[in-house]
C-alpha cells in the first residue's frame, strides 16, 4: 500500500498490546550496579520501581537522574535508527533467506538462481515508526494513568512481578513524575516527527517499485 494509507492502521484504535506486539523493549542499565532491565512505564517490575522521586533500581536502590534515563533512551532510539539505515533487504521465501544490501535493477525480485521470492526491508520504515511510537507510549502520562501500556510480562514468565501496583498509586506516581516523563517524551518526539515524514516518503518509493 501507499505510505499514507499504510499509516492509518497505526493511528486507529488498535490497543497498544496488539500494536506494539513486535516492538523491542526499552532496556535500561543501572549506572550504579550495572543491572539491566526492561522499562515498561509505571508498572510492576521485580527490577525497578517508580518512586515519588523518579526511577529507582530495585537491586541497589540507585535513583536515576533524569539525564541518565534521557541519554539511554536516546541511545536506544539511535540504535534502532541505524538498523533501519543499514537498509538490509531479505528474501521473503523462507527456503531462500537471501539477505543483501543491494536493490537489484529488477526491483524487488530476489537474485538467487531460480528463486521467485521478493526482497523486503528487514527493518522496515513501518517497524521503526512503530518502535518509536512504543517508546513514546512508555512516557505518555495519560496511557500510564489509564494502565493502557503493553505489559512487559505475562503470567507464567520467570520475571512476572510478585507485587502488583494499584491504580491509585499509578495515578499519583504519574503526576509526581510528570516532568520527568514529559522530558523523555520530547526526546522521542524529536525523532518521531522526522520518522513520520520519512515513512510517507518511503511509501512513495515502494509504490514506484511496485509499478513496474
Ligand atoms: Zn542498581
Ligand atoms: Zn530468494
Amino acid at each position: 500500500g501507499s505510505g499514507i494509507n499504510g499509516l492509518q492502521p497505526l493511528e486507529s484504535t488498535i490497543p497498544d498490546t496488539e500494536r506494539f506486539k513486535d516492538a523491542a523493549n526499552l532496556k535500561l542499565n543501572c549506572p550504579n550496579c550495572s543491572a539491566t532491565f526492561d522499562f515498561g512505564g509505571i508498572v510492576a517490575s521485580n527490577y525497578y520501581s517508580m518512586s515519588y522521586n523518579g526511577l529507582q533500581c530495585k537491586k541497589c536502590e540507585h535513583l536515576f537522574a533524569p539525564l541518565q534515563i534521557n541519554s539511554q533512551l536516546e541511545r536506544s532510539i539511535r540504535s534502532h535508527i541505524s538498523l533501519y539505515y543499514a537498509g538490509w533487504l531479505q528474501c521473503d521465501d523462507p527456503t531462500c533467506g537471501n539477505v543483501t544490501r543491494q536493490i537489484s535493477v529488477f526491483g524487488k525480485r530476489c537474485l538467487n538462481d531460480g528463486c521467485t521470492g521478493v526482497m523486503r526491508y528487514r527493518y522496515s520504515d513501518k517497524k521503526l515508526y512503530n518502535q518509536l511510537l512504543y517508546f513514546d507510549s512508555l512516557f505518555n502520562c495519560e496511557k500510564n494513568k489509564n494502565c493502557e501500556l503493553k505489559p512487559l510480562y505475562h503470567t507464567g514468565d520467570r520475571d512476572f512481578p510478585q507485587e502488583k501496583l494499584n491504580e491509585s498509586s499509578i495515578k499519583a506516581l504519574t503526576e509526581q513524575n510528570r516532568n520527568l516523563f514529559e522530558s523523555n517524551r520530547s526526546v522521542v518526539q524529536k525523532y518521531l516527527s522526522d520518522c513520520a515524514r520519512r515513512y510517507v516518503d518511503m511509501g512513495s518509493i515502494f509504490d514506484f517499485m511496485q509499478q513496474r
